[in-house]
This record gives structure tokens, C-alpha cells and sequence, in this order.
């Protein structure tokens, strides 16, 4: 007799079922009657409650289910292509299929096969369900467990190694299990043991099966039967025999496959991250596809995805660093209930898996948990700049039948990532809409790699709003405002391509581009003589924030050999607020070579005017908030900040003017420059260029 050799992969795992089933079954029934054409379905509904088996069915040699546990089962017939088929027309007597869906159900089952002589063949279902619960009990002691569900089992202990025994008696504490000579000799050897006892003055059969692995002994595998209790159920019908004895086949490998697996350390690697401990993605799409199936209980997953964790790593450097993430990862295991399960699928993601909740709000109040989980170790590490997390939700939808793991995971993912374009909350529910904006988005995303990357300026350019001094009524200046368009999608906001870029990473290498082009256009303004216009580029927070934002910004000016005073950059009040020393030294830099800064849609944030003189800004922008105020009873501030600014050294820029009487008011409170559609609306290149040459007064 051989001994059972553990293999490594699932696949291999299969084999091990597939040979069991074959020596043991086969010679097992080789001794008994084929009766199975009167068994009834009666008899399977008894037998699948009794052996806690999900399905039994039996075919006639075309492969038409004639009994059945299932009524609904009842007269399906195999085609060409089922798994059923393929057995039914193999030259294989017993198969033990992998986990598949069951075409009817949709519902996950392991099947074993037995054929008889006459072609006529039994299927046994077990759900994946149950073999996935033995399959996740780690402990040889749940696994002998599994066990209690056949009463003929009487007892079954685990032999390791040094010959201790892991004993789990069913039946009678009274079975008495000796480990004698030829038992251990049979273990040392690597060989099956059988041998007859008695068992409450009955017959009984004990069977050893060591386990190999690899060339390693790992222990042996001791089952006592009760031959009394077994031989009853093969004289029920001998087809009913064979299910059962298959079914106890295959819950002894399955086994074996879990005592490999805990044995197997690439096993437990291949599934858990190796920092956390926590399962992987594998792991969860495994899960994943095994919990769809339970289809009455509401379950969900959260997405948890770490803004900023990078954070933790420059912060504390790499060592340190994991050691403080593996503590806020353990921190949000031990917050969450029994319920939950916790996976890292990423870096910086982990989902959390929760079933049975009640309603929406429980998924909320465990969003706001990890959050306050993170805000609070973020003080105690006293990391700067909060890490933060952004969650998607996805209620996993119990009245489809056709939902699958991978989408589950990318809902997820939409989810959070429509973290800035939803709501201002930190979380959301997926819904469909959003995934019609994550298609639009990844879509302007690739559209903008084509411009960046090839730099196909049709898709991506600039207009040019003219500025129109209100002291000399002469063009003083242009603003460059990004343009994008695309075949599918025409004219695309600037808002909406420009806080994609931003989102995705193409902010920088976008910004560049336009600067480039700016520069080109300053370059014509030049060419043509004007040596008091300016040209003013919109840049973003990110941009000013990289230590290479001044080479680049030298590099192109120099390749494009303009002037630097003849180029402005516009920031936004919030670029410096929360950054303002590496700010400060890159403009400064800048500003040193003669090019000028403004403060963009200045009144919106809340910069201090001290802070701006302190930075040696050259103008401000007043937005068009306080523009469109001039026109309603009181007039707003707008005076009051033109006068202030003039006091500390700065220019003032208008914006959004369309009324005549807007302008009026400007002109009136010593406004110097204005810009809106009154005077113009952006323009293209060409068109800026002759509303320079053209515009005399
Ligand atoms: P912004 O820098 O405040 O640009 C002014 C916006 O006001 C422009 O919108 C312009 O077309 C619009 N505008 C000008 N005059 C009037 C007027 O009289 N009435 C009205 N109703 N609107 C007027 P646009 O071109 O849609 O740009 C929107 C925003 O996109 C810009 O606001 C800026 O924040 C951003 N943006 C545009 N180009 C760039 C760029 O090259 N880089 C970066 N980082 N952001 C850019
Ligand atoms: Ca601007
Ligand atoms: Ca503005």
C-alpha cells in the first residue's frame, strides 16, 4: 500500500482526493451489489440530511438524473461541454472534480463522481461553503471535528511527528486508540494501516494513513469506523453506500490538504501579507466568491485606502515605519467585531468584509471609527499632515445573480477614488453613477497621457485673456488659460481635466507643457516689440511645492530664450498657507531672476496680507465674487482691498469685469488692471497676437 504524499499546489491537493477516492472506493465497492436502480429520491433526501451532503444525484447512463435529493434536479440532462458530461463519456471511474458553480443553482460545490458498470453514474455536491469552513479551520483539532458529522466515524486523532496524539473522540470516550507497534512501525515506514477491532462488542476498522510531505514525514491520520453502522448503509443500496464512503473520502483529504497547508509556509505566504498577518487579495477573492453565495444575508466591504502613509516611512524611515503601520493595521483589527474580517489587498488598502449588519448607518459608524483611529495615532506618532483614508463602499447586492468578486473589488475602488468629486465626506457607497464618472475620468486621464506624452498640442493649448490696464487703456498683459478637446468628448472644463491631472499625477509634466507653450507665445510678443506685456501662467500648489520646480521653470525660459520678467506665475492662496517654507524659498528663487507672482482668486482663502508682502508678491487678483458685489446696494470691499494693497506695494487685478458700470467703479477706486469678457473673453494664439498689433488707442 502507498502512502499519501502531500503536494504543494491546490491542483496537486485534488490528486490526492482523486487517489484516495480511486483505492479506496474502488475496493471498498468492488465487494458490493450495484443497486442503485431502486434507490429513490426518498432515499437521497434521508441520506443528504444524515451525511449533512448537499446533493446527491444519480444519472442513467445518458446522463439524465433519474433520483435525486433535489426535486429541481429531477430529469436535467448532461450536455456536451458539462463537467457531468465529460465524466459520463470519460473512461474515469471516479473523479473528484475542483470547486465550480453548479449550472442550475449558481450556487459553488465540490462534486465527486462514481460510475457503475452499467454506465449509470452518482454525483455527491458538497457546498464550497462547507469545504471552504474545513478548508479555513486551521487547527487539526476543528478539522477532526469535522468529522462529527458521520456517526460510523468513532474516533480520529492526529499522530505528529514525535508521536503525540491530537484526539477527538465522537462516539464514546470509552474508544480505547493504542498506539501499539505495529502502528508505529506502520507510521515510520510511511505505510496505510488497516486492522479490525471491535467497538461496543461490534466490528470496527481503524486505518492509519501517514502523511508525507515532500520526503518529510509531517504524522499519520488514525480513523476508527464502525463496520456495523458502515455496512447498514451500503445495504441501503450500494450506490448510497459509495456516496457516503466518498463522502468521508473526501472530508479525510480535504484534511490532509489543510494539515499540508498549516505544514506549508509558502501556503501561508501565498494568502497573508507578511507584514500584517492579515489575509491577501488572493485570500479575499477567494472569500469573495464563497460569500456571494450566501444569498440572505447582507454583507458588504469597505475599502480602505491610506492617503498619505508614505508619510509614516520618510517621517520614520522604512524600519521604524512598518513597525507603526503594522501597529495602526493591528489597532483597526482590534476595533472592529466578530463579524468582520480584515484583509490587506495593497500597500496602502486594506478592505474590511462585514455581513449580517442592519443598515447602512453600522457601515458609517465603521468608517468613522477607523478614521478616528488614524487621526488619534497620527497625533500620538505626531506626524505632521494627518495620514489619512479615504473609504468606498459596496453593498454587495444579494438580488443578482450575476455579481462576481473582481467587480465587487473595482466598485470598491470607485468608490473611494470619487472621494473628491462625490461628496466631502471621507467615504461612499458606490452607486452606478459613479461609475459612469470613473470611465469619463480614467478617459480625459488617457486623453491627457496622449497630449503630455506626445505632446500633441490639438488635444491640450492654450487661450490668451487679454488685461487691459485701466491707467494707460493699453494691453498690459494676458492671462493663459488651459484648453482641452477631445474627439468624444468636445471641449472639456478646465476645472474638470485640470483637478483630474492634479488627482492623477499629470499635473506636473501637464503644467511644463503649458508653460511651454506660454513661453512660446511670449517669445511672439517679443519678436513683435512689446516689451511691457506680460504673460501669466495659472500654476498649481503641486507644482510650486517640488524641489524642481525652479530648474524647470529655468530650463524652459532659457531654451526658449524670452525674458523672465516678461512671465508671471498665478498661485492660489491655499499653495502656501500649509507649506509655506519650501513656498517661500522656490519663489523667492524665481522671483530673483525677474519673474512676477500674483495671488490668484485672492479673498477666497484665507491668507493674511502680511504673508503676501512677506512673500514680495507682485500683484493680486480680486476674484470675481467681490467684482460681481459691486453691482448690489452696498458695493462690497472692493475698495477697501485695492487701497490696501496699494499700501503695501502691490498691484491689483480685476477679475471677471463684464458691466460697464463694473469698470466704472474700478476706474473710479484707482483700480490698475481688469480682465473679464467686457473687454474680452480668452482668445486663441493668433487671435491675441492681432488684438495686440490691432488694439491702439
Ligand atoms: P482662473 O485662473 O480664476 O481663471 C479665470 C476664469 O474665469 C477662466 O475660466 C476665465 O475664462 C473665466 N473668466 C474670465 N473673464 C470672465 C468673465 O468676465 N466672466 C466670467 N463668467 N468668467 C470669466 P476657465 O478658463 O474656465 O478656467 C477655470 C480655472 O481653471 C481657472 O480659474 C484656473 O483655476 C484653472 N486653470 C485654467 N488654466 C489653467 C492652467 O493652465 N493651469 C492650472 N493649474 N489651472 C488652470
Ligand atoms: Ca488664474
Ligand atoms: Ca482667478
Amino acid at each position: 500500500m502507498t502512502s499519501f504524499v502531500i503536494f504543494e499546489s491546490a491542483a496537486e491537493a485534488t490528486e490526492i482526493i482523486n487517489n484516495m477516492l480511486d483505492e479506496k472506493l474502488e475496493l471498498t465497492v468492488k465487494s458490493i451489489a450495484t443497486l442503485h436502480h431502486n434507490t429513490t429520491s426518498n432515499d437521497l433526501i434521508k441520506l443528504s440530511h444524515e451525511y449533512n451532503v448537499d446533493e446527491v444525484n444519480i444519472y442513467n447512463k445518458h446522463g439524465e438524473i433519474y433520483a435525486s435529493n433535489k426535486p429541481q434536479n429531477m430529469g436535467w440532462k448532461s450536455y456536451e461541454g458539462h463537467p457531468t458530461y465529460i465524466f459520463l463519456t470519460g473512461y474515469k471511474k471516479i473523479w473528484a472534480e475542483d470547486i465550480r458553480k453548479d449550472s442550475l443553482s449558481d450556487l459553488y460545490y465540490k462534486y465527486g463522481y462514481y460510475k457503475t458498470n452499467d454506465g449509470c453514474f452518482v454525483q455527491i455536491g458538497i457546498l464550497s461553503d462547507k469545504y471552504y469552513n474545513l478548508i479555513q479551520a486551521f487547527e487539526i483539532d476543528n478539522l477532526l471535528m469535522n468529522l462529527d458529522e458521520f456517526s460510523y466515524i468513532i474516533s480520529a486523532h492526529f499522530i505528529d511527528d514525535s508521536l503525540n496524539i491530537t484526539t477527538h473522540n465522537y462516539m464514546d470516550e470509552i474508544y480505547d486508540f493504542n498506539l501499539d507497534k505495529s502502528k508505529i512501525d506502520s507510521i515510520a515506514n510511511k505505510r496505510e494501516y488497516f486492522s479490525k477491532t471491535k467497538y461496543r462488542n461490534e466490528d470496527a476498522y481503524e486505518v492509519i494513513l501517514p502523511i508525507v510531505y515532500g520526503n518529510n514525514k509531517v504524522g499519520a491520520l488514525a480513523i476508527a469506523f464502525s463496520l456495523s453502522d458502515t455496512i447498514k448503509y451500503i445495504q441501503l443500496g450500494s450506490i448510497i453506500g459509495v456516496a457516503v464512503l466518498m463522502v468521508i473520502f473526501s472530508v479525510i483529504a480535504s484534511m490532509l490538504v489543510k494539515i499540508n497547508k498549516r505544514n506549508n509556509k509558502l501556503f501561508y505566504l501565498a494568502y497573508h501579507d507578511s507584514l500584517t498577518g492579515f489575509p491577501n487579495k488572493d485570500y479575499l477573492m477567494e472569500f469573495l466568491k464563497d460569500s456571494i453565495n450566501k444569498k440572505s444575508v447582507a454583507k458588504a466591504i469597505l475599502l480602505v485606502n491610506l492617503i498619505n502613509f508614505k508619510l509614516i516611512y520618510l517621517t520614520y524611515g522604512h524600519e521604524e515605519g512598518e513597525i507603526i503601520f503594522n501597529k495602526i493595521a493591528q489597532e483597526i483589527k482590534a476595533s472592529l467585531s466578530k463579524k468582520e474580517q480584515v484583509f490587506r489587498i495593497t500597500d496602502n488598502e486594506f478592505i474590511i468584509y462585514t455581513e449580517n449588519y442592519k443598515s447602512k448607518e453600522y457601515l458609517i459608524e465603521l468608517c468613522i471609527n477607523i478614521k478616528s483611529i488614524f487621526i488619534s495615532k497620527s497625533k500620538t506618532l505626531q506626524i505632521h499632515n494627518n495620514i489619512d483614508a479615504k473609504i468606498g463602499i459596496v453593498e454587495i447586492d444579494n438580488s443578482s445573480s450575476h455579481i462576481h468578486a473582481d467587480n465587487i473589488l473595482k466598485n470598491a475602488e470607485i468608490a473611494a477614488s470619487s472621494y473628491f468629486t462625490e461628496s466631502n465626506t471621507f467615504y461612499n457607497f458606490f452607486n452606478k453613477d459613479m461609475e459612469q464618472n470613473i470611465l469619463r475620468e480614467n478617459y480625459i486621464e488617457s486623453e491627457l497621457k496622449k497630449a503630455i506624452y506626445n505632446e500633441m498640442n490639438n488635444i491640450i493649448y492654450l487661450e490668451y485673456q487679454p488685461q487691459l490696464n485701466l491707467k494707460t487703456n493699453k494691453i498690459s498683459g494676458f492671462e493663459g488659460l488651459a484648453r482641452m478637446k477631445t474627439e468624444d468628448l468636445g471641449q472639456i472644463s478646465p476645472f474638470e481635466f485640470i483637478n483630474i491631472a492634479e488627482k492623477r499625477n499629470l499635473i506636473v509634466p501637464l503644467g511644463l507643457i503649458l508653460l511651454k507653450n506660454a513661453c512660446s507665445f511670449i517669445k511672439y510678443i517679443e519678436e513683435l516689440g512689446f516689451n511691457h506685456v506680460t504673460v501669466a501662467v495659472n500654476v498649481s500648489t503641486v507644482q510650486i511645492l517640488r524641489d524642481d520646480f525652479y530648474d524647470n521653470v529655468m530650463k524652459i525660459i532659457k531654451d526658449i530664450g524670452i525674458q523672465p520678467s516678461h512671465l508671471e506665475l498665478e498661485i492660489t492662496e491655499s499653495s502656501f498657507m500649509d507649506n509655506f517654507d519650501i513656498v517661500n524659498s522656490n519663489i523667492m528663487n524665481l522671483k530673483n531672476t525677474g519673474i512676477k507672482f500674483s495671488i490668484d482668486d485672492f479673498g477666497t482663502g484665507y491668507s493674511s496680507l502680511s504673508r503676501i508682502e512677506e512673500l514680495n508678491i507682485d500683484t493680486i487678483k480680486i476674484d470675481k465674487w467681490f467684482i460681481d458685489k459691486l453691482t448690489t446696494p452696498n458695493q462690497g470691499i472692493t475698495s477697501d482691498i485695492i487701497s490696501l494693497a496699494h499700501k503695501l506695494g502691490l498691484n491689483t487685478v480685476a477679475e471677471g469685469v463684464e458691466l460697464q458700470e463694473q469698470r466704472e467703479y474700478l476706474e473710479k477706486h484707482d483700480c490698475d488692471i481688469m480682465q473679464g469678457y467686457l473687454f474680452s473673453k480668452p482668445i486663441s494664439h493668433d487671435n491675441a497676437l492681432n488684438i495686440l498689433k490691432n488694439f491702439e488707442i
